[in-house]
């Protein structure tokens, strides 16, 4: 669905500068879950930017359903880690989550429709009238994460969404995104530094080394549906989890 071809992203005018991202190449399939695992500073953010078509590419190509992305795509909604930053403080809950709508030509009543249905997703409903500031954190993100599914994505990106979250709040959005991600039948493309979340939410994950090249890609063997204490209970979770942090530290790795 998603192809990725030796993109290369060099912030600024000098060529010469060190790039961000070195040499990036990978495919992610329709309905796969994917999670980029990589530390800070190595590139994740500027992948997303330019898979999303927010920033241009130094080099290399990107191709969503075979079509070159040039502009934001039609088809994708994002989700970033700073709700606080990304949801409009003067308009309510139902506001943000409509907002996008407008430019998808939907009447009043399909928006409507499209918003209740999101919220509800995300066990939001009932919150219409309420603004941002008067939710906590984890209902902030849960809103950023209705008002792009309101949106009816095909591929939904994900910049390290629950990074700024407590634990617990995470690891309910963990599951909340999961039931989604089934449910909406979108693919996902998740990024995160957390070796665990990777583990526990992807079908795949790619281990980024900086500057950005992928290190590692390797299938999550474990069953679905995953649960918390199950799932990372499992034998095969803590060996692929061992397996990543060697990766990410640097330490040779058997490929
Ligand atoms: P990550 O999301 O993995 O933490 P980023 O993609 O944000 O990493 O950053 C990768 C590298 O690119 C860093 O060295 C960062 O300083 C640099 N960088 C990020 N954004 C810009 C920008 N707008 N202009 C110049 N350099 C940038
Ligand atoms: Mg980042």
């Amino acid at each position: 669905m998603l192809e990725v071809s030796r993109l290369r992203k060099v912030y600024g005018a000098d060529p010469q500068a060190a790039p961000a991202i070195e040499e990036v190449s990978f495919e992610v399939a329709d309905r796969e879950f994917l999670c980029i695992l990589g530390s800070s500073g190595c590139g994740k953010s500027t992948l997303l930017k330019c898979l999303s078509g927010l920033i241009p590419a130094s080099s290399g190509e990107i191709r969503l359903n075979g079509e070159p992305v040039t502009g934001p795509p039609e088809d994708m909604a994002f989700v970033f880690q700073d709700y606080s930053r990304s949801l409009l403080p003067w308009m309510t809950v139902a506001g943000n989550v409509s907002f996008p709508l407008r430019y998808k030509g939907l009447s009043k009543r399909e928006a409507q429709a499209a918003t209740d249905e999101a919220l509800d997703a995300v066990s939001l409903a009932g919150m219409h009238k309420r603004f941002p500031w008067q939710l906590s954190g984890g209902m902030q993100q849960r809103v950023a994460i209705a008002r792009a599914l309101a949106y009816r994505p095909k591929i939904l990106l994900m910049d390290e969404p629950f990074a700024s979250l407590d634990a617990q709040t995470r690891s309910g959005l963990e599951d909340l995104l999961l039931d989604i991600w089934r449910r909406f039948e979108v693919t996902v493309l998740f990024i995160t530094h957390d070796i665990d979340e990777a583990v526990y939410l992807a079908d795949r994950v790619l281990v980024l080394e900086a500057p950005a090249k992928v290190g590692l890609d390797v299938t999550v063997p474990l069953p679905r549906p995953r649960d918390q204490l199950t799932t990372k209970a499992l034998p095969e979770f803590a060996e692929l989890r061992g397996r990543l942090f060697s990766a990410i530290q640097g330490a040779p790795v058997a490929r």
